[in-house]
């Protein structure tokens, strides 16, 4: 039968000899792969104590953004679940009450607000979606979990800390976007 290319080799069969069978040289072999491995500079790191610097473009846990008066900015208009490709996010809407105005910017906020994670690609398209700033994708993993409803995550877990009573924790959770912030500024 004619080879379509001259790459195949014929398979050496013959029996191996006594010295083959006590594998030492293919030992040796490795041996000298890993010892030259020690000299070189190490592919692995320290993780979690160390860390690589992440992408600027990388997409991690969402945010639910507040104002700089710490109030909420979502409006519930649930444009970021119609844009889920993964239908990953789900809200209910309620009407801010008088005496409301410190808590919730607009006049409509989220009671609840889930994602999804289980389902989320991490695309972004939410954060495109949104027209109030009110999410983004932070440089933080979404930790694992042995449970699916670990996996789901409520308002708790993707509120960011308040700016004037946790300020440390709101400069945290801004991470990248606070130095976005200050060259806009
Ligand atoms: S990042 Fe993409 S998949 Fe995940 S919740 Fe947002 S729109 Fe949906
Ligand atoms: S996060 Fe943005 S797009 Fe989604 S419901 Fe709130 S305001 Fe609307």
């Amino acid at each position: 039968m004619q080879a379509l290319t001259n790459r195949a080799k014929p398979v050496d069969r013959k029996p191996m000899t006594f010295v083959e069978r006590l594998y030492l040289w293919n030992i040796a072999k490795g041996m000298m792969i890993t010892f030259k491995h020690l000299f070189k500079k190490k592919a692995t790191i320290n993780y979690p104590e160390q860390t690589r610097p992440f992408s600027p473009v990388f997409r991690g846990l969402h945010v639910l953004n507040r104002d700089e008066q710490g109030r909420e900015r979502c409006t519930a208009c649930g444009l970021c679940a119609v844009a889920c490709p993964a239908e990953a996010i789900t809200m209910e809407a309620a009407e801010r009450k008088q005496g409301e105005e410190n808590l919730f910017r607009e006049e409509k906020y989220a009671a609840k607000y889930e994602i999804n994670m289980l389902r989320c690609i991490f695309c972004g398209l939410c954060e495109e979606a949104c027209p109030k700033d009110a999410i983004y994708l932070s440089e933080t993993f979404a930790p694992a979990n042995y449970q699916r409803k670990g996996l789901i995550y409520g308002k708790p877990d993707l509120l960011i800390p308040h700016p004037i009573d946790n300020p440390e924790e709101y400069q945290q959770a801004l991470g990248n976007r606070a130095n976005k912030q200050q060259q806009e500024n």
